[in-house]
């Protein structure tokens, strides 16, 4: 094998893929090294893509050209508009997925790429020379030279599996941890790294559940698939939709894990670090809410061609035993064998106030980070991370301006800003009222926002593009009502005329907030474009407050817009960092006059 790469991307999780694709796709030689070929793409939580917020993720990645959407449809074994009953803005696509299908489609997607090498292998440590990376060190001892890194390590660097009082190594159940990376990225990269955890349910035998005893959630009647690219209707013909199934935790349940949280992994004192808020253990949840004697749990189905189900809701880091009778209490699940228990994990990440919006290191050139060593949580988040870190190495190699998706584009945007401007102290999720331009960034016109950017890129081919170009001048005419133009035979596949006419209808749902909403886009653009010199001395800057010049030190945003999302900034701060650059400019303008005329 060939031991020099222009990008190496260490990790084939959700976000290790993306990036591993975008760059290969970008025609960049590309590597990627993970510890398990078999584990490529793996869903150690939830076997489901999309959901609030997520779903317009993963419909952005599809729009410009990444892998995840495509994938879900293929892989998909129930798909629903969560949402439906609100407004289109907040409609958000969700399917349960077929877990090893997802797997085995997302390797040989990677198998069949062009540019792309895959090495089953672990990545031990940095070759960095000047603050710049150039190679890295394997656990065989040999040495890949590269002019980019990409790391997405997930939850593997230092991984700790704990489960009750008992704790040992793992990057997952039954999967190793990396050991190595962390110290060089400490020690070569110059990153701090802090802990975080995460946890997960148990999966029982279906053959062990009275269903009867549970609420069927069905899938939609009309599904739509995720990628724009997915031919709809030949697409549904050949789905096979399964159910999900509701019941619910009752005062017995509670009573089980409220007199054992000492025993739990999840108890103060055994697991240290900050957990996700949004996805709580069971335990988390009945010690913040006492007051409920309830709690939602969807029984979800794995795959076709297994038995095992995923209790979703019941995130435990309780020891074994106390999971088995924790599970028995609730109704349809008095008889449920358990195939594999719940546990927590806890993991090296590094803080994203040490990345720039392009995901690449302040403190090494050219080493990108993307996904759960970011400190997010979830596959989509990480997923959108790999995407735009693998279009971005490969854009600074091309020598080329980054990737830097804006706030009013696009949710990927959002998450980038948010994690870089004010860092997190517990793992990040997206939501949709993280978004405050929800209205014009929907799931159902990514392609609208976009594709242009996937087709600049080189990422959307010049035949897909030529498609869209023919729908998004069938959208004009609709809007106008000059169907005339439209010929009854039109083939706009992927996209479609009904597609079309509920695009339209939908934008004219919201056309008068979204006027209001593009002014205040515009009036605001002039400060979110407005740069920062990555040289800018806030030091000398006297009338900023200490604390303030050490935050945006820490930050180092790049424009004003940024700034003003610092932690704890005020506008008062802008206003001087504002005056500040103004100045410099004019120095500058009259240095290059004088300079002119002499
Ligand atoms: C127990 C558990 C519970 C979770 N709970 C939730 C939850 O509640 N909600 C939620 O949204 N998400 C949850 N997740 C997180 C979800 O799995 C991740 O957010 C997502 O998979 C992150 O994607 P990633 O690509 O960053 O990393 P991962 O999917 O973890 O992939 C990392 C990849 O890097 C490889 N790797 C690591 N180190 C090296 C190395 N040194 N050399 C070579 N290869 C390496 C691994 O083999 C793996 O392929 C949970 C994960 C786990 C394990």
């Amino acid at each position: 094998m060939e031991r020099k790469y222009q990008v190496v991307v260490i990790g084939a999780g959700h976000a290790g893929c993306e990036a591993a694709l975008a760059s290969a796709r970008m025609g960049l030689k590309t590597i990627v090294i993970t510890l398990n070929v078999d584990s490529i793409a793996r869903m150690p939580c939830n076997p489901a893509i999309g959901g609030i917020a997520k779903g317009q993720m993963v419909r952005e990645i599809d729009a410009m050209g990444g892998e995840m959407g495509w994938i879900t449809d293929h892989a998909g074994l129930q798909f629903k508009i969560l949402n439906s009953s609100r407004g289109p803005a907040v409609w958000s696509p969700r399917a349960q997925c077929d877990k090893e299908l997802y797997s085995v489609l997302m390797s040989k997607s990677l198998q069949n790429q062009s540019n792309l090498d895959i090495l089953q292998s672990e990545a031990t440590s940095l070759i960095v020379k000047n603050r710049k990376i150039c190679g890295v060190k394997i656990l065989t001892g040999q040495t890949i030279e590269t002019e980019a890194v990409i790391v997405t390590t997930g939850t593997f660097l230092k991984g700790t599996i704990h489960l009750g009082k008992m704790y040992f190594e793992g990057g997952r159940f039954n999967e190793r941890s990396a050991s190595y990376l962390s110290k060089s990225l400490a020690e070569d990269a110059g990153l701090k790294l802090a802990r975080f955890k995460t946890t997960t349910t148990p999966r029982i035998n279906t053959l062990s559940i009275d269903y009867s005893k549970m609420t069927e959630q069905l899938g939609d009647e009309k599904p739509k698939p995720f990628s724009h690219f997915t031919e709809v209707e030949s697409w549904r013909k050949n789905l096979k939709q399964l159910s999900c199934w509701l019941t619910y935790t009752n005062p017995t349940t509670h009573k089980i894990v409220g007199d054992n949280l000492g025993l739990s992994s999840i108890d103060i004192g055994k697991v240290n670090s900050k957990s996700p808020r949004y996805c709580p253990a069971i335990e988390e949840k009945i010690e913040r809410y006492p007051e409920k004697t309830s709690h939602h749990i969807f029984v979800e189905p794995e795959g076709y061609n297994t038995n095992e189900v995923y209790l979703n809701g019941l995130y435990t880091g309780l020891p074994f035993d106390l999971q088995q009778q924790m599970i028995n209490s609730i109704a349809g699940l008095e008889n449920a064998r358990v195939i594999r228990y719940g546990y927590a994990i806890e993991y090296d990440y590094s803080s994203p106030l040490q990345i720039t919006k392009s995901l690449e290191t302040k403190t090494c050139q050219n080493l990108f980070l993307s996904g759960q060593i970011n400190g997010t949580t979830g596959y989509e988040e990480a997923a959108s991370q790999g995407f735009v870190a693998g279009v971005n190495a490969a854009l600074k190699i091309l020598g080329k301006d980054p990737l830097i998706l804006k706030r009013n584009e696009s949710y990927i945007g959002i998450l980038i800003d948010d994690i870089t401007t004010r860092g997190m102290d517990e793992p990040y999720r997206m939501f949709t009222s993280r978004a405050e331009y929800r209205l014009s960034i929907r799931n159902d016109n990514a392609d609208l926002r976009l594709i242009d950017i996937g087709h600049s890129i080189g990422l959307i081919s010049d035949k897909a593009y030529k498609k869209f170009e023919l729908y998004r001048n069938t959208l004009k005419d609709i809007y106008n009502n000059d169907t005339n133009n439209i010929p009854a035979d039109q083939d706009l596949s992927p996209w479609s005329l009904e597609k079309a006419k509920e695009e339209v209808y939908i934008y004219k749902k919201y056309e008068g907030y979204i006027e209001i909403q593009d002014k205040m886009v515009n009036k605001m653009k002039k400060n979110e474009d407005k740069k920062i010199p990555a040289d800018f001395d806030y030091t000398k800057i006297d009338s900023l407050s200490a604390e303030t010049k050490q935050r945006f030190m820490q930050v180092r945003p790049q424009t004003i817009g940024q700034a003003s999302r610092v932690h704890a900034i005020k506008p008062s701060d802008i206003a001087i960092i504002t005056i500040h650059l103004e100045k410099q400019k004019k120095e500058r303008n009259q240095k290059i006059s004088e300079k002119h005329n002499s």
